[in-house]
């Protein structure tokens, strides 16, 4: 199977080089060209597997140029039950009140707390395989500018794989206490992390600027290194979350919730639209999948575009308490209006270049028809997110983080607007301690614990939830990064931590 660019479509490469070089030359996204089809029958037969199984079965299905056994050998070192504290590392929990069934699936049982571990705990073997196919085995160097989630996830992900180094840059202010102390913790031999006087975007523009140095890649080719991105446009992100929605329809099959041909919905908590794209990958593969409901926060751009055909990014940026969702590009959506449009690269790319020119797109009628056929959109705002998490708590006894709670609370508003009650996944994208503050604040209106851990504690002892384990041994782990340096220090840094 190979792959065409979003904006290019005589632009084709192998699974391997999509991986590889993770964007095309002219910005394009790399996209399959056909999809693997599944009958009832396959489906059936994923029925016996476990999520291992299923994962070997749909990704060898898209990586044609990758043998069974690597394959095999990147799935059995990613998904261990040791890494994900079981043997099914996305397991469901239900909720069934009277008004409505939820099928919550967690995928934030990953060395990291937040689901980003679903792809980025197998892309780096994806990524060293597709380097020895296409690079003659140059040693991969990762820079990564994080706001969060990704970077530690993308260290856990990299850390002591051969071949690899990575290096990540975070905004001084711009993470939460928690998050920074993950990173700062770090463990592996091939791993930095180097805080970035500024915000997110001088860290974003610091890494960019190196990718394009001339003379920095001319050092990294004379010692046999290569720069590489771990970013979320990478089709080795995508692919490995088209596995858990056909890995949650079965164990919701196996486990007499739904018959094998039921039709779900799901709804997802959206940022750069990769989870949810990945849930419409896996209908247009044959899971029965009849709604797609689009969760954003504040920043609700999305739910503005699904309404109105027309997606704006000027508009007011929020800080909110799902901040894994405050965005104002989803880059993934690109891909929907590729496959919208059944393959138009070249109307990709005039709306892409509208919208980084004037800052706008419209789509036309006939994109906006399939739009409203399969997507609906909604928002949630701080209070309500916070509303959310305590009700859930006091009425089901369930603690749901802050992304997950605005999936909850908009699917809420999907049903009453829609009447439809077809069972529902919703994804569950971060441990509820990954946000404690935020979450403790919202089932106890006692004051709160000053410092991160304190809060952690109390979050645990009044709902009586275990800290995952992961979060706990933070506290008494060593620090091990404190460097701290101007944007523009970037590549000295860069030269120096790599030797070369
Ligand atoms: C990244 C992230 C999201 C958004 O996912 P996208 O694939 O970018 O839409 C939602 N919740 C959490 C906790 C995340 O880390």
């Amino acid at each position: 199977m190979n792959y065409n660019s979003t904006r290019d479509k005589n632009k084709v490469v192998s699974a391997s080089q999509a991986i590889a070089q993770g964007i095309s030359e002219e910005g394009g996204l790399f996209v399959p060209q056909e999809l693997p089809k599944y009958s009832m029958d396959d489906l059936k037969a994923m029925l016996e597997t476990d999520y291992r199984g299923r994962a070997k079965k749909i990704m060898g299905d898209f990586l044609s140029d990758f043998t069974a056994e690597e394959i095999s050998e990147s799935v059995e070192a990613a998904y261990t039950a040791e890494k994900f504290g079981g043997e099914n590392p996305v397991p469901i929990s239900y909720i069934e009140s009277e008004d409505k069934k939820m099928s919550l699936l967690e995928l934030w049982h990953g060395p990291t707390c937040a689901f980003k571990d679903m792809a980025l705990q197998i892309l780096p073997h994806l990524l060293t395989k597709s380097m020895k196919k296409t690079c003659d085995g140059k040693e991969a160097v990762i820079l990564v500018a994080t706001s969060g989630d990704t970077g530690k996830a993308a260290l856990e992900g990299f850390k002591d794989v051969e071949g690899t180094k990575i290096m990540v840059f975070y905004p001084t202010g711009g993470v939460s206490p928690m998050q920074k102390r993950q990173m700062a913790t770090q463990k592996g031999d091939n791993v930095s992390v180097v805080a970035i006087k500024g915000n997110f975007d001088d860290a974003q523009t610091g890494v960019k600027k190196i990718f394009t140095n001339s003379e920095i890649k001319e050092k990294l080719a004379a010692n046999n290194m290569l720069f590489s991105s771990a970013n979320s446009i990478n089709w080795g992100r995508l692919l490995p979350q088209i596995v858990y929605y056909f890995s949650a329809y079965c164990d919701m099959v196996n486990e007499g919730k739904i018959s094998l041909g039921d039709s779900i919905n799901v709804c997802v908590p959206t940022g750069n639209f990769g989870n949810i794209l990945a849930s419409f990958y896996a209908m247009n593969m044959g899971l029965p999948v009849k709604k797609f409901i689009c969760a954003s926060n504040s920043n609700n751009v999305l739910t503005d575009f699904i309404r109105t055909g027309t997606y704006d990014k000027k508009r007011k940026f929020y800080t909110t308490i799902s901040p894994s969702m405050d965005i104002l590009v989803s880059s993934n959506l690109e891909r929907l209006l590729y496959h919208l449009t059944d393959g138009n690269a070249d109307k990709v790319a005039e709306l892409m270049n509208s919208l980084n020119t004037e800052g706008v797109y419209s789509v036309d009628e006939d994109i906006k028809t399939k739009l409203d056929k399969y997507f609906w959109g909604g928002y949630c705002d701080d209070e309500n997110t916070e509303k959310t998490i305590g009700d859930l708590y006091k009425n089901e006894n369930y603690l749901a983080d802050t992304h997950t709670a605005v999936a909850v609370n908009v699917y809420g508003q999907y049903v009453k607007e829609t009447g439809d009650t077809t069972p529902v996944v919703i994804a569950s994208t971060a441990s509820p301690y990954k946000f404690a503050k935020a979450v403790l604040a919202s089932v106890t209106d006692e004051i709160l614990p000053q410092d991160e851990f304190s809060m952690v504690d109390e979050l645990s002892a009044k709902t009586k939830t275990a800290v995952p384990t992961p979060l706990a041994s933070l506290k008494d782990a060593k620090e091990r990064f404190s460097l701290v340096c101007e944007a523009d220090e970037m590549p000295k840094v860069v030269i120096e931590s790599l030797g070369i």
